[in-house]
């Protein structure tokens, strides 16, 4: 089974993703992280990326469809897999149906965390004071800038999955363990 988490940056997709892996054994695949990992440990990629990055904007399309490509390819994957912060545009999910068509794979499931605005913002600036180390992009101006990006890119791909008759909807405001709940039943009730 693969599943496209969607939601703003602060929804919770990283944690449902981490709770899916444990539940149904399949892979967690966030692009931000392969892209944090890769500025950790200084790659080509990662010095390429950092400033992008750190700023809140996207990484370039090319690179991000190049990743993904490669990732869902390898063995793990084929149990199935959770994106987590993949597809963000309109260009990337058309880009990704026609790669998943190539390696005879699908999508299952498209599942929104629905939070409000002022919520995201108090979730995000709590992650900020949470872990001394700020993460540079959750910053408060970078982080209008992050949820202005995913109101304009990413959420045009709420009518694309309705489209394709994927997309289902949680309340994201709702506790970890309802919200984990909700996200099993639409899985089992199409199951
Ligand atoms: P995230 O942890 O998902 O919020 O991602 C952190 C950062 O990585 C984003 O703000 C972007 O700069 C970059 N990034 C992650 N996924 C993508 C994507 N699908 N397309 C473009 N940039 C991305």
């Amino acid at each position: 089974m693969n599943i496209i988490l969607l939601g703003a940056p602060g929804s919770g997709k990283g944690t449902q993703s981490i709770i899916l892996n444990k539940k149904l054994g399949l892979v967690q695949l966030s692009t931000g992280e392969i892209i944090r990992e890769n500025i950790e440990k200084k790659t080509k990629l990662g010095l390429q990326v950092k400033n992008l990055v750190d700023n809140g904007e996207f990484v370039s399309d090319e690179i991000i469809l190049s990743i993904i490509s490669k990732r869902i390819s390898e063995d793990d994957c084929s149990k199935g897999f959770i994106l987590d912060g993949f597809p963000r545009n309109l260009n990337q999910a058309s880009k990704f149906d026609e790669i998943l068509l190539e390696k005879d794979k699908k999508i299952d499931f498209v599942i929104e965390l629905n939070v409000s605005k002022e919520n995201l913002y108090k979730r995000i600036e709590n992650r900020a004071i949470e872990s001394n180390e700020a993460r540079a992009d959750d910053k408060e101006e970078i982080l209008k800038n992050r949820l202005n990006i995913y109101d304009e890119q990413t959420k045009p791909l709420v009518p694309y999955y309705k489209k394709a008759e994927l997309h289902f909807e949680v309340d994201g405001m709702k506790s970890i363990d309802e919200i984990s709940l909700e996200i099993e039943k639409i899985i089992k009730v199409k199951n």
